[in-house]
């Protein structure tokens, strides 16, 4: 199989390239470098089976080559990360709808399948926990920037449902909770990557808001398997499906396991959200996905442990 991966040298995305080029299967991948890396992908650039274009997937005519030489579409190209999106507001909409509506323009034309990837933000503030994939969305006001970021992913699945229903293009749409892994970077505000370089370097473990939020994290590998299996899957078309893990940690919890794991000597130190963020900003107390819509249709459990994430980030991190 030909797959394209747009946003194939950020985080999730180079994970998945490796994937599909383990399996055999030919990667082509599009990336603006925005926030991704060509470190991520550099194993991969002298494979055979590997091909990368540097440049945007608002670039009309180079994604539409693209989508003609492959079979399918991730569609992972996105502005990411909270701390980005409060910053960036108007990056952050116009990369993920314009960005999507035309790699699906694109891909209806040939009628490749596209699996487009949206987060577990667009629960917004509803308290509905677990969240299930027919749940309501729950939207804060308009003038505090993280919810537009939930608001423009939620105009990606929507368009990606209508060209199935209206147009017969086949599109999987999935809600990514809190990913993580090797190659995360903490720059955009990820939590992870952030606590454990801090606890490496002796300084301060940054708590946002009193700690007591909770996140659940999925190891990206897990995600990963997700991910390839419902693309493979042509009963997956037209749904959409969480993807995470359920094992549920407080923010302040998660800062302690960083602190142990990395025998560090750090002070772990609570930052009110509005010194973190901006003023008025609005976290979620608690997220966690229903995951049993995706393990019916394609079987998933996600494998690897809290601790044993933790440990794969910072072997990272330390450069084991
Ligand atoms: N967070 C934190 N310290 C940090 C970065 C993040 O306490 O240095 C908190 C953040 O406020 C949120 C949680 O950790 O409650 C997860 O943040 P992340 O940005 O990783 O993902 P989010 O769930 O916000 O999309």
């Amino acid at each position: 199989m030909r797959v394209l991966i747009t946003g194939g040298a950020g985080f999730i995305g180079s994970h998945l390239s490796d994937a599909y080029i383990e399996r055999g299967d030919e990667v082509h991948v599009i990336d603006d470098l925005s926030t991704g890396s060509i470190d991520n992908i550099a194993h991969l650039k002298k494979h055979e089976r590997f091909h990368y274009t540097i440049d945007t997937v608002q670039n009309h005519p180079v994604i539409a080559e693209l989508v003609d030489q492959c079979d399918v579409v991730f569609h992972l190209a996105a502005a990411v990360g909270v701390k980005l999106i409060v910053e960036s507001p108007v990056r952050t909409i116009e990369t993920n709808v314009r960005g999507t509506e035309i790699v699906l323009a694109v891909a209806n034309k040939k009628k490749k399948k596209v699996l487009i990837a949206s987060t577990s933000e667009v629960y917004g503030l509803s308290d509905q926990v677990p969240f299930r994939e027919d749940g309501n969305l729950v939207m804060g006001a308009t003038v505090k920037g993280r919810w537009s970021y939930a608001c423009s992913k939620a105009i990606d699945e929507f368009l990606a449902l209508a060209y199935w229903r209206e147009k017969k293009l086949p599109t999987i749409v999935v809600r990514l909770f809190n990913t993580v892994g090797p190659r995360q970077t903490g720059q955009y505000g990820m939590v992870i990557p952030t606590f454990v370089r801090q606890a490496l370097a002796g300084r301060p473990l940054t708590v946002y808001g009193d700690g007591q939020q909770t996140r659940c994290f999925g190891y990206v590998g897990d995600i990963v398997g997700a991910l390839v299996k419902l693309m493979d899957d042509p009963g997956a078309v037209g749904k959409v499906f969480n993807i995470g893990s359920n094992e549920e940690v407080s923010i302040l919890e998660l800062a302690h396991r960083v602190k142990e794991l990395t025998n560090s000597d750090s002070e772990i130190v609570l930052v009110p959200y509005d010194e973190a963020y901006e003023e008025g900003f609005e976290d979620m107390p608690r997220r966690v996905p229903d995951i049993t819509k995706i393990d019916a249709q394609v079987g998933f459990h996600p494998e690897m442990t809290l601790d044993g994430i933790l440990q794969k980030v910072i072997a990272y991190h330390s450069g084991r």
